[in-house]
């Protein structure tokens, strides 16, 4: 089980994307995405895997730093296809209007939305779960999920797809993770909900709910027994690396694949 691709690699995987191991073949040609969090981790994947897919792809980061944005910008670019870089909190109403505005600027239309950007700290014990931590949790995870939503609608007039991050702590709930199964439960709710509500307009929703996945989300100086820990979890016996998560979005983004579903969470959990 440890051989296996990525599991002692947890730890500084040389990114999928960069070898040939998927090729795309233009699933979401002439798409234009927009991915929150876009910076790190399964949104980095998504939005690299968007553009080997034919999309042109803007993202979103909260880091005032750009170095890591550089690093999702220079891949989508080496794709051939356009990049626009936003800064911001999604968890302020403003920051995402402003964010799609500036997407339909610069590309016309939006065609996908993918919410993903969201905020956890481990917490063993819930009676010590601050109301500043709670309150955070939720208006990133919920909040932010929301305001974005209704953001990319006026842009959105032809139809197209919104893909929400979930968890399997929203569909089993963690006991570290108390508010935050409570923010993935949520998402799932808001997926199917909002699935009904807007199939008239032609855009359906769906969401990706991963399971253990190694990415800087979790600490990154966890001792080596603990990602074995988290990734024994799953039957597959390791995490799984981001890049594993993004053909499921590019499923659910592709009318291509996925034109007769939404309102759909699609377990991406390696058999938890
Ligand atoms: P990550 O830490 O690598 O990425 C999180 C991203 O969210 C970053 O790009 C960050 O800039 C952005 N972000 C955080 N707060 C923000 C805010 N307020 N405004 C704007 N951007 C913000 O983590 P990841 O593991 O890639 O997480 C991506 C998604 O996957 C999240 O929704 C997370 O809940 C979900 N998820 C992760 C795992 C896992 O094991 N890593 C498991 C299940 C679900």
């Amino acid at each position: 089980r440890q051989e296996k691709p990525g599991f002692e690699a947890g730890l500084d995987p040389a990114p999928m994307w960069e070898a040939p191991y998927y090729r795309g073949s233009g699933k979401l040609a002439d798409k234009i995405a927009l991915v929150t969090g876009g910076d790190s981790g399964i949104g980095r994947a998504v939005a690299v895997l968007f553009a080997r897919e034919g999309a042109d792809v803007a993202f979103s980061h909260l880091s005032e730093e750009e170095i890591d944005a550089r690093v999702t910008q220079q891949a989508i670019e080496q794709e051939g296809r356009r990049c626009l870089v936003l800064q911001g909190d999604v968890s302020d109403r403003d920051t995402c209007q402003q964010h799609a505005e500036m997407v339909a600027q610069m590309f016309g239309r939006i065609d996908i939305l993918v919410n993903n950007a969201a905020f956890q700290v481990h917490r063993t014990d819930f009676a010590d779960l601050s109301p500043a931590q709670f309150e955070l949790t939720l208006r990133t995870n919920l909040f932010g999920y929301f305001y974005m939503a209704q953001a990319v609608l006026p842009f959105m007039p032809h139809g197209g797809a919104i893909v929400n991050t979930g968890s399997v702590t929203g569909l089993r709930g963690s006991s570290e993770l108390v508010d935050y199964s409570m923010t993935k439960g949520g998402i799932h709710a808001f997926t199917r909900a909002l699935s009904g509500n807007l199939l008239d307009r032609g855009i359906r929703v769906n969401a990706v709910a991963p399971g253990p996945v190694w990415t800087p989300l979790n600490p990154s100086d966890r001792p080596a027994e603990e990602v074995a820990r988290f990734g024994a979890k799953s039957r597959m016996g390791r995490p799984a690396q981001p890049e594993e998560l993004a053909p499921a979005y590019v499923f659910l983004a592709s009318a291509q694949c996925s034109s007769y579903i939404s309102g759909e969470i699609l377990p991406v959990i390696g058999g938890y």
